[in-house]
């Protein structure tokens, strides 16, 4: 039996380790288009900054460990075709500019996404960058050294913007954040993210929400100025579009393999696409939204991981399951921690549930104790029997505590009241003695009683 992978970041490499694991005796091969495999594309921000000071450290796993294993890595080599009915795939060897066929049993594509790049002018000025894969580090990190770049402005206000506003300012450039959306980070309810954006006026971004990228002006072929499209100029020598991104989804598609509305690949709980035999894994596949049932894109890695590690062990002959997400995140920004699980406000309204929900202020840990920090929590429940659909978490304390106590109650369908009385760790350096998500549910609990 012989296995390809195609994509060896956080989905591939996983599903091909994982695949050698359940099934030793088959043949597993790797292609990969980049230099290297099996790396921590989020760690990127924080090299950049010099918080990680080894490029190396981001490396998980180099072929040569791939190897030792009897997994195939072949990099350098890109996937241009695939031909579903004769299982084969068409494979340019990129360094010796050769194409030649290969034939798989089972297949996992782990394509996973690229950055959005508006067409605009300006666009190939020097000193525009983007940020995804170790290619793309390794040009921002030589354009901050060669161009001396002092002005920054980060186009896009989702979380690898708001992580790179952190970094570019520890190496002390100006930064500007400048996003289309009103909303900073609009994952979040409208009155937790205006916290994030106060937060960040606080520490000296000079934030532009609601205002978008129109063109880019150069001197030399060098960016020098953003025209906003409310007609602002702001001065500008590094250029960071952080917009988003989109699933590789083509190559699939070309093939014949179904896409969801998300425009990523489709898959069902075994993470196999419409095609028997062909999986999907990773940040170009969908999830299953566990609450509200849709299809869902959550390109994220740890989502990729657990993708990875479904589509190898069922591409290599087992029988595993990926039952879905909950949409939970985290991130920090400057001291600022944002985290969310579950459903917000509005999304579990425009998802047709009757909710309620409680703001509060509360400390990580007891008030007295030294470093205690404070967060801002947002819980939201159903309003006819209290069910948890959601947390959002704010602050410089532990937000990640709250949110995964909160990521846990949803696995198990709890409520406010379940959580009420949750009996959890409490000693004055981790935490005040009743949890911030105890008087939280609290307060939910009174609304439902109420109701
Ligand atoms: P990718 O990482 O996109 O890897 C896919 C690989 O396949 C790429 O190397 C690509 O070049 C290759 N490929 C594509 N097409 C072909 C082809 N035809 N032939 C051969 N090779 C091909 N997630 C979190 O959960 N937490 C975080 O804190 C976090 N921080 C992040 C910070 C940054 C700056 C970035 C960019 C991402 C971050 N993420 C984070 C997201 C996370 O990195 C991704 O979800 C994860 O890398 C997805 O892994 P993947 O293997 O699905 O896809």
């Amino acid at each position: 039996m012989r296995m390809i992978v195609i994509g060896g970041v956080a989905a591939g490499s996983k599903a091909a380790a994982r695949a050698r694991r359940v099934n030793p005796q088959i043949d597993i091969v790797l292609y990969q288009d980049e230099a290297e495999v099996s790396y921590s594309a989020c760690g990127q921000p924080y090299y950049l900054s010099g918080v990680v000071s080894c490029r190396d450290s981001l490396i998980v796993r180099h072929p040569a460990n791939f190897a030792k294993e009897g997994i195939n890595v072949q990099v350098h080599h890109r996937v241009t075709k695939i031909d579903a009915a004769a299982r084969t795939l068409t494979v340019h060897d990129i360094t010796n500019d050769r194409v030649f066929e290969d034939r798989f049993d089972s297949l996992v594509i782990a394509t996973g996404a690229r950055s959005l790049r508006p067409s605009i002018p300006g666009i190939g000025y020097e000193g525009v960058v983007t940020l995804r894969s170790l290619t793309e580090l390794d040009g921002f990190k030589e354009t901050l050294q060669r161009l001396r770049t002092k002005h920054a402005v980060v186009v896009g206000s989702g979380y690898i913007g708001l992580e790179l506003l952190e970094s570019l300012s520890r190496l002390g450039l100006t930064v500007t954040l400048l996003g289309r959306n009103p909303q900073v980070f609009s994952r979040l309810d409208p009155d937790m993210s205006q916290t994030v954006h106060e937060y960040l006026v606080d520490q000296n971004v000079n934030v532009m929400a609601g205002d978008g990228i129109a063109e880019l002006k150069g001197k030399n072929e060098r960016v020098t100025e953003v025209e906003t499209s409310s007609g602002i100029t702001l001065q500008a020598d590094l250029v960071v579009l952080a917009l988003g991104a989109q699933p590789n989804a083509e190559l699939a598609g070309q093939a014949g393999i179904a896409l969801g509305n998300t425009g990523a690949i489709a898959v069902d709980e075994r993470m196999q696409t419409n095609i028997p035999g062909i999986y999907a894994a990773g940040d170009c596949a969908e999830s299953r939204h566990r609450l509200t049932e849709q299809a869902v894109w959550q390109p994220l890695g740890d989502i990729a991981n657990l993708h990875g590690r479904v589509a190898g062990e069922n591409a290599a002959g087992g029988d595993a399951r990926f039952p879905g997400v909950f949409g939970t995140a985290i991130f920090k920004t400057f001291e600022l921690n944002v985290g969310m699980t579950g459903l917000t406000e509005t999304a579990a309204r425009a998802a047709g549930f009757d909710v309620i929900s409680s703001v509060m202020f509360a400390r990580d840990k007891a008030r007295y104790y030294p470093g205690s920090q404070e967060l801002k929590v947002k819980l939201v429940a159903n309003a006819n029997d209290g069910r948890l659909l959601g947390a959002q978490v704010v602050g410089t304390g532990a937000a990640d505590k709250s949110v995964d106590i909160v990521a846990t109650a949803l696995l198990g369908g709890l409520s406010c009241f379940d959580l009420e009385n949750a009996d959890l760790a409490y000693a004055p350096p981790f935490s005040p003695v009743l949890s911030p998500i105890i008087v939280a549910a609290g307060v939910l609990c009174k609304q439902v009683k109420q109701s």
